[in-house]
Formats: C-alpha cells, sequence, structure tokens
C-alpha cells in the first residue's frame, strides 16, 4: 500500500510518523510546497526505519512521484494562530485545495484513490475536494469530529472512571465552533449513559454537561495558545481511519462526507471499509441536538456558498 501527504506541516509529519510506527504501508511519499521541508521530513523518519517498520519514505518534488497511491492525505494549508477561528482560514485554504486536487487527480488511479482530507474548515474543504476529484462521495473523506468526539471521550471517561475506549459518544455536525455533542445516543458499554450514571450513583447535571461541552469546543483553541498548532490528536485520529480503510474494519466513525442529495457534508456516525464510506447512519438526537445539527449543516452551507 502506497499513501501520499500533501503538507507536510506539523500535522502533516506527525501523520506521516503515526502511518509509519503502523507498519501497515510499504511505502510513503511526501509532498509540500515547501520541497527543502518535505526532503527534511522524509529524511528523518526515514531514519527511523532501523528502529521500526522498514516504510520507503519519499519527499516528491512533483506530483508525478504520487503515482500508485492508493490513499492520498490532504494536510496542507494555513493552521489556526491563536484567537483564529477554523472558518478564519476559509478563502486561504480554498484556494490551496484548489491547487492541489486536480494535480493529485491527474497522478492517481480515479477508480481506486481515496482521498482524506484534513485541512481545515474540513467540512467545506470535503466539498471542494469532492467537487473538484469528481470522486464519489464515498471516497472523499474528511476526518471531520472524530478528533472532537475523541475529546468527548476522553473528558467523559475522566468524569465516570472509565476507560474511553468503552465510552461510546459522538460529537455531530461541523468540525468546528457549531459542533453538536449527541448525549441522547452515548452509552457507556452498551448501557445508555443516564442509566449508567444512576447504577454507579454518578450525577451528570446539564452545568457539568455545558461545561464538558464547552471543553471539546475549546480544546483546540486551547492546544494552539500552549505550542502554537495541533498534531498529536489529528494525527492518531488519520491513522485511526487508515487503518479502518486498509484493513476494511468497518468500524464506526464520525468522518465527514458528503450528502450528494443536501450537497452538505457534515459528520455523522459512518461506517468506513476499503472502499471508504459503507453507510452514513443517523443516531439518535434529542430535540434540541437535532435542532443544532441542523443550524450547524445550515453554517457549512453558508461558508461553502460565500466561496
Ligand atoms: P503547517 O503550517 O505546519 O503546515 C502546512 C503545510 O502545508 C506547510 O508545510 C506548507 O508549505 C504546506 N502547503 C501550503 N500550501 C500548499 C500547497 N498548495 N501545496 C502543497 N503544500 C502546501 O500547518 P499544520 O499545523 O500542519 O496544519 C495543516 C492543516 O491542518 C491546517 O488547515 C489546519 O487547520 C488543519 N488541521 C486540521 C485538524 C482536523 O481535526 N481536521 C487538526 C489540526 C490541524
Amino acid at each position: 500500500m502506497k499513501v501520499a501527504i500533501i503538507g507536510v506541516g506539523s500535522v502533516g509529519a506527525a501523520v506521516a510518523t503515526a502511518i509509519k510506527s503502523t507498519g501497515l504501508v510499504h511505502e510513503m511519499v511526501l509532498f509540500d510546497r515547501d520541497g527543502v521541508r518535505a526532503r527534511a521530513a522524509a529524511a528523518d523518519l526515514g531514519h527511523a526505519a532501523v528502529f521500526s517498520f522498514d516504510v520507503k519514505i519519499t519527499a516528491a518534488s512533483n506530483y508525478r512521484e504520487i503515482k500508485g497511491s492508493e490513499i492520498v492525505v490532504i494536510a496542507a494549508g494555513a493552521n489556526q494562530k491563536p484567537g483564529q477561528t477554523r472558518t478564519d482560514l476559509l478563502a486561504a485554504n480554498a484556494n490551496v485545495i484548489a491547487d492541489i486536487i486536480p494535480r493529485v487527480m491527474a497522478n492517481v488511479d480515479p477508480k481506486k484513490v481515496k482521498i482524506i482530507v484534513v485541512t481545515n474548515p474540513l467540512d467545506v474543504m470535503v466539498m471542494l475536494a469532492r467537487d473538484l476529484s469528481g470522486l464519489p462521495t464515498e471516497r472523499v473523506i474528511g476526518t471531520g469530529t472524530m478528533l472532537d468526539s475523541a475529546r468527548l471521550r476522553t473528558i467523559l471517561a475522566r468524569q465516570l472512571d472509565v476507560s474511553p475506549m468503552s465510552i461510546n459518544a459522538y460529537v455531530l455536525g461541523e468540525h468546528g465552533d457549531s459542533s453538536v455533542v449527541n448525549w441522547e445516543s452515548a452509552t457507556v458499554g452498551a448501557i445508555p449513559l443516564n442509566d449508567f450514571c444512576r447504577t454507579m450513583k454518578l450525577s451528570l447535571p446539564q452545568t457539568t454537561r455545558k461545561t464538558i461541552e464547552h471543553r471539546v469546543h475549546n480544546a483546540a483553541y486551547e492546544i494552539i495558545q500552549g505550542r502554537g498548532a495541533t498534531w498529536d490528536g489529528i494525527a492518531a485520529a488519520v491513522n485511526d481511519l487508515l487503518r479502518c480503510i486498509i484493513n476494511d474494519e468497518k468500524r464506526i466513525l464520525t468522518v465527514s462526507t458528503c450528502n450528494p442529495k443536501k450537497n452538505l457534508a457534515m459528520s455523522l456516525p459512518t461506517i468506513v471499509g476499503e472502499n471508504g464510506v459503507v453507510r452514513v447512519l443517523m443516531p439518535k438526537l434529542s430535540a434540541a441536538e437535532s435542532e443544532a445539527l441542523r443550524a450547524s449543516g445550515r453554517t457549512i452551507y453558508r461558508n461553502y456558498k460565500s466561496l
């Protein structure tokens, strides 16, 4: 399996490191418009072959070198600076996607390739990548709220004193400020969250839930304030998505893909396998969550239309 990573900044480099550590791919090609940066990243990571898996890692100086890639990860573009929202990146990163996608498509097999979009604002970039690539919606997949859901699960896990892996809880909608925490369908193991709290004599009142939502929504802002960018969490999410595709695992992940009927990309629980999206699912929502999800969709669509 050959994978190409376009954009080898903080996120792209961390993604490459994460993918390499799994041994799931035999070849990785790194492309960045800053060729010096891509070559340095490829050399540094390449030297690590001695200590783990021998993945062939090269820096591409030309898009032709991505030929044969079955998965292309797009992690190029401007990132948020302290105080900026993801939407502030819209115009700049739309240009980046418009630059990259046609060049990618000229050098990959359109019948096979899956594009994984990481660039923000994520959902609009997924829609653009779909428009420009002409690929079926199943094979243009954004990491969506995978990271937001991971943040929610981790925070909840500490609150409930169970492993985050035993918590099934989703953040839905935009990977951005309008994302929606779906309390209604949250379970611990197979036990509905409220029942679990009752059994364990734990209380999770509205005020605590609002605080948790605030922490999920603000996690990226706090990390960016502290270390300039976020990369570890998203790299693990991309790696997890890649693993799910390569191994045809058919796990349910909150990725962002276009709903062709609504011409809108947003995150919903989605079965993902070797051909990308297998099926998008609609979880149980409270009336308030349902309204918030519609509003989130309207925000994404407005941003898309503003381009
Ligand atoms: P960065 O500035 O460290 O790296 C971006 C890289 O993209 C640079 O190396 C730059 O040279 C390259 N680049 C820019 N335009 C290019 C082009 N047209 N062709 C090829 N390469 C190009 O930024 P970063 O922190 O790595 O973030 C990258 C993107 O990922 C940002 O949009 C950021 O907001 C996003 N991000 C998304 C998530 C998520 O959950 N989806 C999480 C973190 C970051």
